[in-house]
């Protein structure tokens, strides 16, 4: 009898200790009034949250069923949050030593919004603060879930569908019909070229600068001016310059249902869709003496994306896509985006597609860029 009491014990202890190191430590700032019995349950939920892999999609507990009904990606903050990886394959986080701070729970209207910052946890030797992140917290079923603020801020904007573009922006913005236009052409000349059917229109939020989309995003403040931002499988493009075009997401979204290599799948955006206001043809010209007259610079290490520029990476993977088109138009970009899945699926994609083997693959790359840069 007494071993079982001591086991009991011992099974209820390792439960609550357990428990206890499951949870991060995450330091609050005094303005949060943790006397308050919704703020301790609301800061509660987002210490679990920030506890189990805020990082990753999955079938979070936390967060709003209804939210993750609606999109795949939930937590539109979490890659502006997370989502980079340094030159080094590092994570910021990691590098950085990036700490989260709560710095307000408070209410607004129905919900609680959370501000945390993301800064090293000795601020007094930080070279850099990353980012401040504000989610919503509410109740549903009962229950308090997460949110992404994104719906609540953009309740009260426009909406104005052209073709299958659904445009959502200010009250405050002057609406460009006509560059609206030519965007949604765009999207209906390379979707009809690749025998894409969108099942739904594309849902573009229009920000007037990159401050207004990083808040509609969930960041209060963003270490990143990142202008465009795409999120395919949520069939969203979030764009921060005022404007109805912004190709280079757009041609993510289209072609959402490819399972892509982000080396494969930037060079496709690259091509297709520009970088900015940068058209293919100059940003190809911009690096081609780079590589050229850098004879290290390999295809398999650009590749791997690790120190190299983002601009290179982009436009070599564009240059494999061009390439395919030479050779066989929009049927045989098909086929090499088919394979080009992972690494190994570009390799096979280039010998099948373009008869280039891996052995040849590096001087067939240098070779295009070249061809296609002068
Ligand atoms: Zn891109």
């Amino acid at each position: 009898m007494k071993k079982i009491c001591i086991s009991i014990l011992l099974t209820i202890f390792c439960f609550l200790n357990g428990n206890a190191q499951e949870l991060i430590d995450l330091p609050i700032a005094p303005r949060v009034d943790t006397t308050d019995a919704e703020v301790q349950a609301v800061f509660k939920l987002w210490q679990k949250h920030l506890s189990n892999h805020p990082d990753q999609i999955y079938d979070n507990p936390y967060w709003s069923e209804q939210q993750k009904e609606k999109w795949h990606d939930y937590d539109i903050s979490r890659r502006w949050t997370y989502g980079y990886e340094l030159a080094n394959g590092m994570n910021l986080h990691d590098a950085f030593g990036l700490k989260p701070r709560v710095l307000s729970i408070e209410k607004r209207d129905s919900v609680y919004a959370i501000k945390t910052l993301y800064a090293p946890s000795n601020l007094k030797n930080s070279q850099e603060i990353y980012s401040i992140q504000r989610v919503f917290a509410g109740r549903e079923n009962g229950e308090w879930k997460l949110f992404s603020v994104l719906p609540i801020l953009t309740e009260k904007w426009k909406r104005k569908q052209v073709g299958d573009i659904q445009y959502i922006y200010p009250p405050n913005h002057k609406f460009d019909k006509n560059e609206a236009q030519d965007s949604a052409n765009f999207v209906k000349e390379l979707a009809n070229k690749f025998e894409i059917t969108l099942s739904e229109p594309i849902n573009y939020y229009l920000a007037q600068n990159f401050v207004e989309m990083a808040k509609i995003s969930g960041l209060n403040y963003a270490w990143d001016g990142n202008d465009g931002r795409g999120y395919p499988k949520n069939n969203q493009v979030f764009v921060g310059t005022g404007s109805e075009s912004y190709p280079h997401e757009l041609v993510h979204t289209i072609f959402k249902d490819y399972e892509l290599d982000p080396f494969v799948d930037e060079g496709l955006a690259t091509y297709y869709g520009d970088i900015g206001q940068k058209s293919f043809d100059q940003l190809v010209q911009s690096i081609a003496q780079k590589i050229t007259s850098n004879k290290s610079l390999t295809l398999s290490k650009v590749l791997t994306g690790q120190r190299i520029s983002s601009k290179i990476y982009y436009v070599s993977g564009a240059v494999l896509i061009k390439a395919a088109e030479e050779k066989g138009g929009p049927e045989a970009v098909k086929k090499f985006l088919k394979k080009a899945s992972s690494e190994e699926g570009i390799h096979q994609a280039m010998n099948q597609v373009l008869g280039v083997s891996k052995d040849e693959a590096n001087s067939f790359w240098r070779q295009k860029v070249q061809e296609y840069g002068t």
